[in-house]
C-alpha cells in the first residue's frame, strides 16, 4: 500500500492536472453518487487534499469527495475524453477542458457536504498527517508522551494510522533505523534523546522521502538522494556499521533493522 509521501505525490499530480477548471463530465460508477452528477457539472475542484492514505476533493459547489484507495485503487490521469486502457474498473472520472483524472479500482467511494467530512468516521480515527506542514518534532513529542501511545511497542505504534497519519511499512523500518531504535522499545521507557531522535525522525524521514523519491518499487540506491537504509535490504550490509540487515515479522508485516545499531 502506498505510504504518506506517495500519496502527497498522487495528490500533487492531481492537482496540478484537474484543480481550478470548471468540470465539463463527471462520472461515478455507482448510481446514489451519480445523482450528484448535476451538483458537479460546472463546478470546480478547488483542491485535492491527502489525509493520511485517504484523499479529499473538495469542490466549489459546497460537496467533498472521500475516496480511499486500499491497495488496488489509483488515478491515473489522461487528455479530455480519453479513457486509459486499465484492466482496473474505473470508479470515477472527472473531466476539465484541460485533462481527464479516473480512478480505478477503489470501493471506498463517498461524497459528504464539505461543511461535515471532518465527522467521517475514517478523518474522526486517524491521527494529524505525517507530512502535514504544522507538524514539528514537539508536536510529535508531545503525541509519544501520550499514555495511550507511551506505553506502545514502537513496532506496532508505528503503522498504527491513529498514532500519525501516513506512515506505513516502509518508512516504519527506516524511521527506527534513523533513530537507531529496537521495534521493541516503548516510548514511555526511552531516555529524553532516544526519544527526542525518534521525534525528528518521524518529521524528517517522510518528508526526505516525499521530497526526493518517485514510486516506492524503483529500490535503487544510487539514484536518488532517498536511500533505504534497510527497507528490503535483509542480507545487505549496514550503510553505517556494516553488520548484516535482518528481516523478521512485526505486528504481521516484514520489518527490516540492523542487530547492531537497532539493538
Ligand atoms: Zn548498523
Amino acid at each position: 500500500m502506498p505510504e504518506g509521501p506517495e500519496i502527497r505525490r498522487v495528490s500533487d499530480a492531481l492537482n496540478q492536472t484537474i484543480a481550478g477548471r470548471p468540470l465539463t463530465d463527471v462520472w461515478f460508477a455507482f448510481d446514489h453518487l451519480q445523482a450528484y452528477r448535476p451538483r458537479l457539472l460546472g463546478a470546480e475542484v478547488l483542491r485535492i487534499e491527502p489525509r493520511g492514505k485517504a484523499l479529499l476533493t473538495h469542490f466549489s459547489s459546497g460537496l467533498t469527495l472521500y475516496s480511499h484507495n486500499q491497495l488496488y485503487g489509483r488515478w491515473v490521469t489522461a487528455r479530455p475524453g480519453e479513457l486509459p486502457p486499465s484492466a482496473r474498473t474505473p470508479r470515477v472520472r472527472l473531466e476539465t477542458a484541460a485533462a481527464t483524472a479516473v480512478l480505478y479500482s477503489a470501493s471506498d467511494i463517498e461524497l459528504w457536504p464539505s461543511a461535515d467530512i471532518e465527522s467521517h468516521p475514517f478523518l474522526q480515527r486517524i491521527g494529524p498527517d505525517v507530512l502535514s506542514d504544522g507538524l514539528d518534532a514537539q508536536t510529535v513529542l508531545a503525541r509519544l508522551r501520550q499514555p495511550d501511545f507511551a506505553r506502545r511497542r514502537l513496532g506496532a505504534l508505528l503503522l498504527d494510522q491513529a498514532f500519525l497519519a501516513g506512515l506505513g511499512n516502509y518508512l516504519r523500518a527506516e524511521i527506527l533505523w534513523s533513530a537507531r531504535l529496537s521495534p521493541e522499545r516503548r516510548p514511555a521507557h526511552l531516555p529524553t534523546e532516544a526519544l527526542a531522535a525518534l521525534a525528528g525522525a518521524i518529521v524528517d524521514v517522510p518528508r526526505l522521502s516525499y521530497a526526493t523519491r518517485g514510486a516506492i518499487e524503483k529500490v535503487q540506491h544510487h539514484d536518488a538522494a532517498f536511500e533505504f537504509h534497510v527497507f528490503k535490504r535483509e542480507g545487505d550490509a549496514c550503510t553505517r556499521c556494516g553488520t548484516t540487515i535482518r528481516r523478521i515479522a512485526d505486528a504481521s508485516r516484514p520489518l527490516y533493522f540492523c542487530p547492531v545499531c537497532q539493538a
